[in-house]
């Protein structure tokens, strides 16, 4: 059966942070044909965000149409969101965690409401802008990438690309890259210009308390190595499903157990209970493999 890799950044993040928790959660889905039992599993914190997630774009294509909303109804909408996205999990959350969610996406979104595009949006400075839709994909060559800003503002003859993370880890290298694979996802998505220099990109991310914003110029360089950092991405994804089949026991596992902390596949894993013997017990296993594979 042939295996298809679906490149974004989040499977991009957690493939790095841990091939195995990768492969739990994405890998399954492709060679069980769209059933993932594993997606029920997420954390209560990811659920606040993916509710935030949810409310932004709502407000945004709200702003978009004139309406502003209240206080009182983002509150509203962020609660039921929330209540939403735990029902359709197995969690059983305390009201006063579910209120202490509340509170923090609440937070943030006060603050997000200060920045200074978002200002710019209300005070209805650019004629032009867009809300797209993150779960929408475009096929580049064999590869299906999620890479698309959550707003596009033309605003003096450039599109500025805008993709907003609820929660970002620290600064990285390769942050910039990251953010050049919206050109490439705007210029296969259709309706926007082929030239890399047509663009800005800015990307805002809640950080240690704030909201920071990044800005960065692409160029036609930048984007072809965006290019070919992405095909290499999904070729180790590729190599760690052909792993799987073989045996799924021998998969990387994390590289530090602050990822296993938080990982929602803790419970059926060696690597949650003891990373460091998990490591242990699996370097032993696959020297056995190994010695087996070559006797046969
Ligand atoms: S518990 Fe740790 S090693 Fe196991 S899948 Fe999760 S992050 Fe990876």
């Amino acid at each position: 059966m042939e295996i298809k890799i679906e490149w974004s950044r989040t499977r991009r993040d957690l493939f790095l942070k841990c091939p195995r928790a990768w492969y739990l959660r994405y890998g399954h889905t492709t060679l069980s044909h769209g059933i993932n039992q594993f997606q029920t599993k997420r954390l209560p914190w990811d659920l606040m965000l993916r509710a935030m997630k949810e409310i932004l774009v709502e407000r945004l294509e709200d702003l978009q149409e004139g309406k502003q909303w209240s206080p009182l109804l983002l509150e509203h909408q962020l609660k039921y969101s929330l209540q939403k996205q735990i029902n359709q999990t197995s969690h059983h959350i305390k009201k006063r965690y579910f209120e202490a969610l509340l509170r923090y996406a609440n937070h943030r979104f006060a603050m997000l409401w200060r920045c200074r595009i978002i200002r710019q949006l209300e005070q209805r400075k650019y004629p032009c802008w867009y809300v797209l839709d993150r779960t929408e994909s475009v096929q580049i060559g064999t590869r299906r990438i999620y890479a698309s800003p959550d707003l596009a503002v033309l605003i003096q003859n450039k599109w500025h690309l805008v993709r907003f993370d609820m929660q970002s880890a620290p600064k990285k290298a390769t942050d910039e890259f990251e953010a050049n694979a919206m050109v490439l996802w705007a210029k296969h998505h259709g309706g926007f210009p082929q030239h890399e220099t047509s663009y800005r990109l800015h990307t805002i991310g809640w950080r240690r308390g704030f909201w920071h914003t990044e800005t960065f110029q692409p160029t036609q360089q930048s984007v072809k190595q965006c290019y070919k950092l992405l095909e290499y991405d999904c070729k180790a994804m590729l190599e760690i499903h052909r792993y799987a089949r073989a045996n799924l026991a021998l998969l990387p596992l994390a590289n530090t157990k602050k990822t296993c902390q938080s990982c929602s596949f803790r419970a059926r894993c060696p690597g949650g209970e003891n990373l460091v013997v998990a490591q242990h017990e699996q370097t032993l296993l696959e020297l056995a493999h190994q010695s087996a594979s070559s006797k046969t």
